[in-house]
């Protein structure tokens, strides 16, 4: 018989998937969390873009409680107001049309190449399937979705993968041009590569872009799981572009920390996903719903995209000013509050660096350090922020 332990950070009961750090956060108000020993954190990283609105908000909470009293759970078989009126308020904010609630941004993007390929096969009658994607890109962990990511390690040991999916460069309209044929459904990108790296796409690249899926009749997918709900300083990242996606797809922000995930489509993809053709039990629950709801209603309401947008300037010219000839400091980039700093070597130790004096940060690849406040972030935490990473930085060449 094995000893059992009970210590808040053992998690010898769970499958190893993450490479936990050593701290059990168990409490959260606004831009800050505390661990279970007490310890106070600044949170930089919002649970990787998902508290936009800071931990535990107010009206969000309101929302979530009121329906917690109401209704939790229906099938969709039934109407479901708090759905309907979800979709609504996503299209009203949007340049979509229609709405597939789902729990999760690889089940949003698996709905998303799942709706192109109906879209081509049974509404165009071409037989089309094939989904370009780029090289860097992050879009999940399904089976789908992990073939869609253009990163090998995410794929390894999981073969054989699904059919019709390739990647080209990002950015490279030329390699775009030559990986286009007669099967090609669709080309799928972020707008800024979030996990590979904090890489905004180049808008001359993105209209290029466009202007051929229009030509060949290829729809544009957009992934807008970590840039959308206002975080790059547009309630979606599309919107800085001008253009408009045929499909995308959020999560992450979508409800303030509860799951929930949506593809939202224009109106000629409606009749592609007809009675039966794609589905999900937890899909939009009232729960669910009522927090996209609420959160939607705070984001557009409080003009917390633009709020984003001037954090963004302030955070992004206050790294500049701070690690201004830092030889270790390569490069500070991002949009809005979706910010990188790209430096000489890997930063693995100067997260956990940043954890001892009270910042949570996270990387994007190996060498950048991913900056994720929450949207109603202040000056003041900024400033924390900023003197804590600018003075691990001061040092950070020396040991390397
Ligand atoms: C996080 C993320 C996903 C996957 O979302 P999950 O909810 O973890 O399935 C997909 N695409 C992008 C751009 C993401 O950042």
């Amino acid at each position: 018989m094995s000893e059992k332990t009970t210590s808040a950070v053992t998690a010898n009961s769970l499958l190893p998937t993450y490479a936990r750090y050593p701290i059990a956060l168990v409490k959260g108000e606004g831009s800050w969390l505390w661990d279970d020993q007490g310890k106070r954190y600044l949170d930089f990283m919002s649970g990787i873009a998902v508290t936009n609105l800071g931990h535990a908000p107010r009206k969000i909470k309101e929302a979530l409680v009121k329906q917690l009293d109401e209704l939790w759970h229906v099938s969709n078989l039934f109407h479901i107001p708090n759905q309907e009126e979800a979709a609504r308020l996503l299209t009203d904010n949007s340049s979509g049309d229609a709405v597939f609630f789902c729990n999760s941004g690889a089940e949003a993007n698996e709905a998303a190449i799942k709706l192109a390929r109906k879209y081509q096969q049974k509404i165009k009658g071409n037989g089309r399937y094939e989904i370009i994607t780029f090289e860097n890109s992050f879009h999940g962990r399904t089976l789908a979705t992990l073939t869609a990511t253009g990163q090998e390690k995410v794929k390894e040991g999981f073969a054989p993968l699904p059919e019709g999916f390739r990647y080209i460069p990002y950015n490279d309209i030329e390699a775009l041009e030559a990986a286009i044929s007669d099967k090609t459904a669709a080309v799928m990108l972020e707008l800024v590569q979030a996990e590979g790296g904090i890489y905004p796409a180049d808008p001359a690249f993105v209209h290029a872009l466009c202007k051929l899926c229009r030509k060949h009749g290829i729809l544009l997918i957009i992934d807008e799981i970590q840039t959308g709900m206002g975080r790059t300083g547009k309630l979606f990242a599309y919107e800085h572009y001008g253009i408009e996606p045929d499909i995308f797809t959020l999560a992450k922000g979508l409800g303030s920390g509860f799951p929930v995930g949506a593809a939202v489509c224009k109106e000629e993809l409606r009749e592609a996903f007809g009675p039966g053709s794609h589905g999900s039990t937890f899909g939009g629950t009232p729960i669910a719903t009522a927090v996209v709801k609420a959160t939607l209603e705070t984001i557009v309401g409080d003009r917390l995209s633009e709020r984003a947008e001037e954090k963004g300037d302030y955070l992004t010219s206050q790294l500049k000013a701070q690690l201004a000839g830092n030889p270790f400091v390569n490069d500070i980039r991002g949009k809005g509050l979706l910010v990188g700093i790209e430096c000489a070597a890997p930063i693995a130790g100067l997260l956990t660096a940043a954890q001892d004096k009270g910042l949570l940060v996270i990387s994007a690849g190996p060498n950048v350090i991913r900056l994720l406040p929450n949207l109603l972030v202040t000056n003041e935490e900024i400033d924390q922020a900023v003197s804590i990473l600018a003075e691990l930085l001061a040092g950070a060449g020396d040991n390397k």
